[in-house]
């Protein structure tokens, strides 16, 4: 019965070293996108909370909030989309995580 449970650990060892490859490939691509902030290059954009149309566009299907690896937003005006999205969601705009 013991050896029959070894085995199985062996396997299951086996087959992870190829999902992890797959997942390297895939950041190594992603690397070659150059995603520029979308408030810096349009001068006239102002983060409100009250555009919701605007703000859905940085946070997932589920109400996450996206990264900033992910939409290309830089530092400074990450940092005012989330305080837009938190006030946005008090307001009723935009939906709590998990809805
Ligand atoms: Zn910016």
């Amino acid at each position: 019965m013991e050896e029959e449970k070894v085995e199985a650990k062996a396997e299951v060892k086996e087959t992870k070293p190829a999902t992890t490859e797959k997942k390297k490939y895939f950041k190594h691509k992603q690397q070659n996108k150059k995603k520029v902030c979308v408030f810096c290059q349009d001068k006239n954009a102002v983060i409100d909370y009250k555009d919701g149309n605007r703000l859905k566009k940085f946070i997932a299907e589920g109400g996450k909030i996206l990264p900033s690896r992910q939409t290309g937003t830089c530092a400074r005006h990450q940092r005012e989309l989330t305080v837009a999205i938190k006030r946005a969601r008090n307001m009723a705009i935009l939906p709590f995580m998990g809805e």
